[in-house]
């Protein structure tokens, strides 16, 4: 996606050779324009997957995944990461170990709002090792409902996630594939790109 990859050319701020800052426009202030391109792109991507619902986790998950879901006019659930006072109801949880913040977390959603029948479309704003995705796989396994597939805006193509969602059968569509952090640059994933193209 190109106008996504513009933006993480001029605002991405490389952190160190496996981390991106990309604080400008996803992960602290949202670009609305481009969460809606996102959206847009996601729901073409998976327009053919009769998709019920779509999960993410709070909370920089929330913003393209809102608009992915107003797209394909179905619900969003997020799974939270800590519990809250409010939310007492059956639980179902999985445990995440966070990439970036070295630590685990418990995340959990209502029972109430994944069913049995649910075909769900997982989206989240990096792929890294696959931790996040498949702790949200299990939530919806848990719920023995299906997940159709994982959108991801910015996948580290140079970190194992991907290649463990795919072997695992899953349809994973990435908008923005980075193949390293080097030198101060980011390079993207050409190759992949010119296969889509064609
Ligand atoms: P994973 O579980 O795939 O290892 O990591 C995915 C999660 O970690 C995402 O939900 C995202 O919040 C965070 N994350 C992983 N890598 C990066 C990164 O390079 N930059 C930012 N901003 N977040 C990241």
């Amino acid at each position: 996606m190109e106008l996504l990859k513009q933006k993480i050319l001029h605002e991405g701020v490389i952190l160190s050779e496996s981390v991106l800052k990309v604080d400008s426009f996803l992960n602290h202030q949202i670009d609305p324009q481009l969460m809606m391109e996102i959206g847009n792109e996601f729901a073409e991507r998976f327009r053919n997957d009769a998709v019920t619902k779509i999960l993410t986790i709070e909370s920089s998950g929330i913003a393209p995944a809102v608009m992915a879901a107003l797209k394909m006019n179905v619900p969003l659930v997020f799974a939270r990461k800590r519990k809250s006072l409010t939310l007492v109801e059956d639980l179902l949880s999985s445990q995440v170990h966070s990439f970036t913040k070295q630590e685990t977390n418990e995340i959990s959603v209502s029972k109430k709002y994944l069913k049995e029948a649910d075909k769900v479309l997982i989206i989240d704003d990096f792929l890294a090792n696959g931790q996040a995705a498949l702790g949200l796989a299990d939530l919806v396994q848990k719920a023995n409902a299906e997940v159709v597939g994982f959108g991801i805006v910015i996948e580290k193509s140079f970190q194992k996630g991907g290649e463990l969602l795919r072997s695992q059968g899953y349809k994973v569509e990435s908008l923005a594939e980075i193949q390293a952090l080097m030198d101060g640059q980011v390079l993207f994933n050409k190759k992949k790109e010119e296969e889509t193209l064609t």
